[in-house]
């Protein structure tokens, strides 16, 4: 008895300010570029520490937070070897922030809906709200995907193999 119900009722000083990321709008209202708020490399340690978490490769399969390469088919850019952290290296890899589930459906920008791949595959990526099916469409393409079909890293690696 005697206990003074409004003690812990919010007096902090705090006034609840909402950081996130707002939209950017084209000429046309469409939404984009949701993707400034993540740093590659920030991408690239959640999933690091996910892996770390869930003691598992992630869902679309194996990969190597220290070698920068696409998620998906894995192309890499050896000019990103040339920096000397990984932040850097991860950065100027070449790869595109993309959404796992398309953010103009589903609002998500969040970096557990990131992931990093070539312009190719960031291309070709299927649009659906079921996140499966990108993790699988990663898990299916290869690095003669990348970059697509005319993907001048591809088609020198063609040429090696073939030599
Ligand atoms: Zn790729």
């Amino acid at each position: 008895m005697g206990h003074d119900a409004s003690a812990g009722s919010g007096s902090g000083g705090m006034v609840g300010t909402i950081v996130g990321a707002r939209p950017v709008h084209d000429r046309g209202g469409n939404v984009k570029q949701m993707r400034k708020k993540h740093s590659a490399i920030s991408i690239v340690n959640y999933w690091a520490t996910w892996e770390k978490r869930e003691k598992k490769s992630p869902p679309w399969g194996d990969w190597d937070w220290n070698e920068p390469a696409c998620m998906a088919g894995g192309w890499w850019d050896q000019s990103c070897d040339m920096k000397s952290t990984n932040a850097q290296r991860w950065a100027s890899s070449g790869l595109e922030k993309c959404h796992v589930t398309p953010c103009y459906l589903t609002q998500d920008d969040d970096i557990s809906n990131m992931v990093l791949m070539c312009h190719g595959c960031h291309s070709d990526q299927p649009d659906s709200l079921d996140a499966r099916v990108t993790y699988d469409y990663m898990r299916q393409r290869s690095i003669w995907d990348c970059l697509g079909a005319q993907g001048e890293r591809a088609q020198m690696l063609q040429k090696l193999l073939e030599a």
